[in-house]
């Protein structure tokens, strides 16, 4: 995406803005990650008297996969930019930065590469479909949301905890069960009462 800022050329402080939709196929994501329509651009661009600082935020919808089941999920990536194109290279002994320093070319500034780096830093190192996404059993692969397997693993233990404490606690907790079934030492000891 290229823009013309021959409209603030000589005008030192002034700005625009730009809110345009355009084509995210100029993206090469990661494997697993896809662009889903387009990217929401949103920029003001500012003449800084060195150069035009760009700044504001992308927005683009994608689909990857869920770092612990693997099952694809929608997010909505949100990427900040902030980058200044300099009107010519600074004074600076060092040649190599000279290529890491975007110029204006001929009024315009090429926003392509600022907007392939920012969207990709964004893309989430790991997403999850659900906050307590289960995930795939460590040992046979099971999807654990869809199915239990047979592995014995502590994930399991501990969703069991709760049940078990909760029949421990109907064992206990109910006498009139026991006098049905005839427990004689609950009667005893309700007499004497
Ligand atoms: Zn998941
Ligand atoms: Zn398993």
């Amino acid at each position: 995406m290229r823009l013309n800022i021959g409209s603030l050329v000589g005008r030192k402080g002034s700005s625009f803005s730009v809110k345009e939709e355009i084509p995210s196929n100029f993206i090469q994501f990661p494997r697993e990650v896809e662009g889903i329509g387009p990217v929401q651009v949103q920029l003001t661009i500012t003449n800084t008297g060195e150069g035009y600082l760009v700044t504001g935020d992308l927005q683009l919808e994608v689909s990857l996969k869920c770092s612990r089941c693997l099952k694809p999920l929608q997010t909505t990536l949100t990427a900040f930019v902030e980058e200044e194109y300099l009107n010519r290279l600074p004074q600076v002994e060092d040649e190599d930065l000279w290529d890491e320093i975007p110029l204006v070319e001929a009024n315009e500034i090429d926003l392509t590469e600022l907007m392939v780096e920012s969207i990709l830093m964004s893309v989430p190192m790991k997403a999850v479909c659900q906050e307590d996404c289960p995930g795939l059993c460590p040992t046979c692969g099971a999807d654990l949301s869809a199915e239990a397997c047979d592995c014995l693993s502590p994930e399991i233990d501990i969703r069991l905890a709760p049940l078990s404490k909760l029949l421990h606690s109907l064992e206990t907790k109910s006498p009139e069960r026991r006098k049905d079934n005839g427990s004689t030492k609950e009667k005893t000891f309700k007499s004497k009462d």
